[in-house]
């Protein structure tokens, strides 16, 4: 994986995602009970896990749609804590970080999701971070 993101532990840009592992989805800050899954990208490559990605985001925001009053979508977080640090910091379970950037350029990850808030008829007012 080309990708670094920023270890928690030692502040470094040294952290990559493991092969194997398992990615949560976020809604507003609220994950439902089956929003998440495992990948593995010995198997899998990384178009067929941001399609996987996207069709969970689907089914939580499907999920959202169903509410009375559903609060307008602001923000989704497709994150990990299946990481790994060059200088083999430990403590990282537990430690939630961003996976969106492994899979999506971020102009796209946000062009996707407002597609699927408008086709769900879902408010939505995305901040891009
Ligand atoms: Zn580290």
């Amino acid at each position: 994986m080309d990708h670094l993101n920023y270890c928690p532990t030692c502040f470094e840009l040294s952290l990559s995602l493991s092969s194997k592992g398992v990615i949560f989805v976020y809604i507003n800050g609220l994950k439902l009970q089956n929003g998440h899954f495992l990948f593995n990208l010995e198997k899998q490559t990384r178009q067929e896990l941001s399609q996987t990605i996207l069709l969970k985001i689907e089914e939580c925001l499907k999920w959202h749609a169903k509410l009375k009053n559903p609060r307008p979508i602001k923000d989704i977080s497709i994150v990990s804590d299946d990481f790994i640090c060059e200088n083999n910091s430990s403590h990282l379970i537990g430690k939630k970080i961003s996976v969106m950037e492994y899979f999506f350029e971020p102009d796209n990850y946000y062009r996707s999701i407002k597609l699927l808030c408008e086709k769900l008829s879902l408010p939505f007012s995305l901040e891009i971070s």
